[in-house]
């Protein structure tokens, strides 16, 4: 399976996250770099609500999809997402990954939800 993957072209149509990343449609940016792209939810859940998504997709449509070779690239995304959770909502915040169907994902880009500013309930819906 891993070397299926890691032969596998991103094939998969283009999203509104590849348009951000060119700056071709607006967006707020929170953080950048050569890797990682963190932006303003346009419809926030929360005071606070960023997606932190790779700038390249290659691949990953969902987090289902990722290989072997970009686990440095989940560790980046997860670690710049909590260092904008840890700026933007000094008593804690929520991550949040939806994966395919019954995720509810909506956009096959990867993306980490980071959401907080009010207090959060458990169990989600
Ligand atoms: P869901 O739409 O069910 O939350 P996802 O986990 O796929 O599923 O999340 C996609 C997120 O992308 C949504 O929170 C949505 O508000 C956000 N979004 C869609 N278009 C834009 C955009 N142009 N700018 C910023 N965020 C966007």
């Amino acid at each position: 399976l891993a070397k299926e993957l890691a032969e596998k072209k991103d094939t998969a149509p283009e999203t509104i996250f590849d348009k951000i990343v060119r700056k071709e449609i607006p967006s707020k940016v929170v953080f950048e770099d050569e890797r990682v792209l963190a932006f303003r939810d346009v419809s926030p859940q929360a005071p606070v609500h960023v997606l932190v998504i790779p700038k390249a997709r290659d691949g990953l449509t969902q987090l289902s999809n990722a290989r072997e070779d970009q686990e440095a690239l989940l560790g980046h995304l997860m670690y710049v997402a909590s260092r904008v959770g840890k700026d933007e909502c000094p008593e804690g915040f929520r991550i949040v990954i939806n994966d395919g169907k019954h995720g509810a994902q909506s956009v096959p880009h990867l993306h980490l939800h980071v959401i907080g500013g009010r207090q959060m309930q458990w169990p989600p819906g």
